[in-house]
């Protein structure tokens, strides 16, 4: 019940050593994985918006809300914070890969 020895490990994007942080699980360095944090934050906001936009609009055609408003509002919101939250991590998920993907020579 040794504990792990302190080692460095190679970011799997840009190829720099760096000190693994317990809990990640991305083999990437905290430069890579903050910008591709960001990129999957845009990205999450972005699909997140269009998902609530559409469906707002099919709200308002299909229900033609005249009364409870503001739940359907809350409706809209918990719409955009699971859709938010979902496709950041599907984001993260794509754009590590693909930034990966792009520098396999090892
Ligand atoms: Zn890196």
């Amino acid at each position: 019940m040794s504990a792990p020895p302190a080692e460095t490990s190679v970011c799997a994007r840009c190829g720099r050593e760096f000190e693994p942080v317990s809990g990640d699980v991305a083999g990437l360095c905290p430069e890579c994985r903050a910008t591709i944090i960001r990129k999957a934050g845009l990205w999450g906001r972005i699909t997140a918006f269009a998902i609530t936009a559409l469906i707002g609009l099919a709200v308002l055609v299909v229900v033609r809300p005249e009364r409870f408003l503001f739940l359907w509002m809350a409706f809209l919101v918990g719409i955009y914070y699971i859709a938010f939250k979902v496709s950041r991590r599907v984001s993260f998920d794509l754009i590590r890969e693909r930034e990966i993907e792009t520098q396999e020579v090892e």
